[in-house]
């Protein structure tokens, strides 16, 4: 028992990093909506109408490489969303796009899982979208890949498989807010900080999930994210 608090603190969460024994010590992690075309349309909304909005999950939502997510509680219907995942290293506000990628420690695969009935339900009363999207295991993240060795991802495929068939794919040349517009919009709402990591946006093939089912997750050039449903 510690001496100076009188719960025991939290654990540090934490992501592995490509060539690294150290790791990744997650803070908070920022989702982007609806930032393909193809997913906004097949969500019913005008991709070309909106500005990009956020929602948050926990850090502790993370599930690490290789681990299995228990279907969650009080939803019929889970879905993936296969995204790439930005790593902030150094923090700051109002950060320029030109200085953006100063700011990025390097990327990962990341799957948004959402409790669509639940997220549903929310935006039809005006509600949060907590329950849907920011419940327990919510937050499949892989590997993180440093910058400094391998660079900026700008274009590349983003693909998701479920028990080996392809159910999303994407390219990151189709964002439409592109990462460094995504981390300066997102700086002049929030502070950002070391250790926050961005959800950037899912392309279409949003789909539900069952016990049992093999998600497996990549972006060109980045470590893939394996993930069991049980
Ligand atoms: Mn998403």
């Amino acid at each position: 028992m510690s001496s100076t608090f009188v719960i025991d603190p939290p654990a540090v969460i934490s992501l592995p990093v490509t060539g690294e024994s150290r790791r990744f010590a997650v803070n908070r992690i920022y989702c982007v909506g609806r930032n393909y075309a193809d997913h906004a349309r097949e969500m019913g909304h005008d991709p070309d109408r909106e500005p990009p909005f956020f929602f948050m999950k926990p850090a502790n939502s993370i599930v690490t490489d290789g681990k299995d997510m228990a279907y969650p509680k009080l939803s019929n219907d889970v879905h993936h969303e296969i995204e790439m995942v930005v790593a902030i290293g150094k923090g700051g506000a109002n950060i320029s796009a030109e200085n953006a990628l100063d700011h990025v420690y390097g990327y990962g695969v990341g799957l948004d899982m959402t409790r669509r009935d639940l997220q549903g339900e929310a935006k039809k009363m005006g509600r949060p979208w907590d329950t849907g999207k920011a419940f327990d295991q919510s937050a499949p993240c892989g590997e993180i890949t440093p910058a400094s060795k391998f660079g900026h991802p700008s274009k590349g495929g983003v693909k998701l498989l479920v028990n080996g068939e392809v159910r999303q794919e994407g390219d990151l040349n189709q964002l439409i807010w592109n990462v460094p517009d995504t981390i300066a919009y997102l700086s002049t709402l929030f502070t950002l900080e070391p250790g926050d990591l961005i959800y950037s946006g899912t392309p279409a093939g949003v789909g539900p999930v069952k016990k049992g089912d093999l998600l497996e997750g990549s972006v060109e050039g980045l470590s893939d994210l394996k993930i069991k449903i049980v």
